[in-house]
């Protein structure tokens, strides 16, 4: 039998709380399918086929933080800590250009020693030869900060709130707050970065509504990209006992957040793809349009644990370079060989 209620709500242009709770909260198999075919066919007439390669090189490891779902908190004792060298960054960046990679990003735990200049340096050295856009994920940091590394040329900024539940925010931040990292995506949206944003989907405590929160909270700031990334319980942290995320509710956060924000960038994560061997396919096929391959260079892409078991962290990543052109063309999609700037006008003057 049809399922009127959805077919009614899948033919929408805007979407109530209610309706964003319903399709997340769906269970019949067909009707899942149906939401993802819907999302499927949004993100091709909004974003077409290609799929943007986002190069991420986790440039540091060391964390001043203490999230209690992260493997990288400060209190884990096990985890080897790193910084690479700004030549070594920069050497690993030229070599992704090369590889036809149109954005890089430079990813690390909230590392204070991680210098204001030196980065500055870094986006400057690497934005000097070559056209690509530069993605910082860093963490929290000052304000002066984030305008000295736009003027040097970065160009986007991803900074997760992870759960917009303000009480459970500074549970799992560590007293951490919410208003904060918020008012620092606003005031990077108008220092002109284009932003990243995104949820931890099954983390403790996490309930449908506060995703549906979460999704309506991405509308208001008009955000450029979003992650959903199922939580993975990692070892020598506090939640090392708690369930993963589901798969299956990931995949229908990221169906409705491309039926809610249409021409928005949505990856398929590596977290999705570390708990189901097909998950990158899966992501791309109920909405994602982006990758985020690592090409972090041994030895440090070993001690990037976030999570354990990260599905990217022992091959080669020039290697299996080859094999996830392989995975994209395999479910018919392009590589793309633009930047793949934001879709989204760039408004922030309501924030
Ligand atoms: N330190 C930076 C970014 C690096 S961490 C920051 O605070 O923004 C990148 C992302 O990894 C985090 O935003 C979080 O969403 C994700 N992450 C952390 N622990 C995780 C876990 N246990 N399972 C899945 N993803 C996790």
């Amino acid at each position: 039998m049809k399922n009127e209620k959805l077919e009614n709500i899948l033919f929408k242009q805007n979407f109530s709380k209610e309706d964003v709770i319903y399709l997340l909260s769906l269970e019949e198999k067909r009707d899942i399918e149906s939401l993802f075919r819907k999302a499927d066919q949004v993100r091709k007439d909004f974003c077409g086929e290609e799929v943007h390669l986002r190069g991420v090189i986790e440039i540091s490891n060391h964390c001043d933080q203490n999230c209690l779902f992260c493997g990288l908190r400060d209190d884990n004792f096990t985890v080897k800590r790193y910084r690479m060298e700004p030549d070594e960054i920069i050497e690993t960046a030229a070599k992704l250009v090369k590889l036809g990679i149109y954005t890089i990003v430079l990813k690390s735990g909230e590392d204070r020693k991680l210098d204001t200049d030196i980065i500055a340096y870094i986006i400057y050295s690497i934005k000097k030869s070559t056209n690509v856009a530069i993605t910082l994920s860093l963490g929290e940091r000052g304000l002066d900060e984030y305008k000295t590394w736009k003027i040097a040329g970065a160009d986007r900024y991803i900074l997760r709130h992870e759960s917009c539940d303000s009480k459970k925010y500074a549970y799992y931040r560590n007293k951490k707050t919410h208003t904060n990292r918020i008012q620092q995506l606003k005031y990077l949206k108008r220092l002109g970065y284009q932003i990243g944003d995104g949820t931890l989907i099954g983390l403790p405590l996490q309930t449908i509504d506060e995703i549906a929160d979460d999704m309506l909270l991405f509308q208001e700031m008009n955000t450029d990209m979003i992650a959903f990334s199922p939580f993975i319980p990692s070892p020598f942290t506090p939640f090392q006992n708690k369930p993963a995320g589901s798969i299956e509710l990931t995949l229908k956060a990221i169906a409705v957040a491309r039926l809610l924000l249409k021409n928005v960038h949505i990856p398929a994560t590596t977290a999705l793809d570390s708990l189901d061997p097909q998950g990158k396919e899966k992501g791309l096929n109920c909405g994602a349009n982006i990758l985020m391959p690592n090409y972090t260079p041994y030895p440090y892409r070993e001690s990037y644990r976030i999570y354990p078991n990260r599905r990217d962290s022992n091959s080669d990543p020039f290697d299996s370079h080859k094999m996830l052109v392989d995975r994209i063309s395999n479910i018919g999609r392009d590589i793309s060989f633009s930047r793949g700037d934001s879709l989204r006008n760039s408004s922030f003057l309501h924030l």
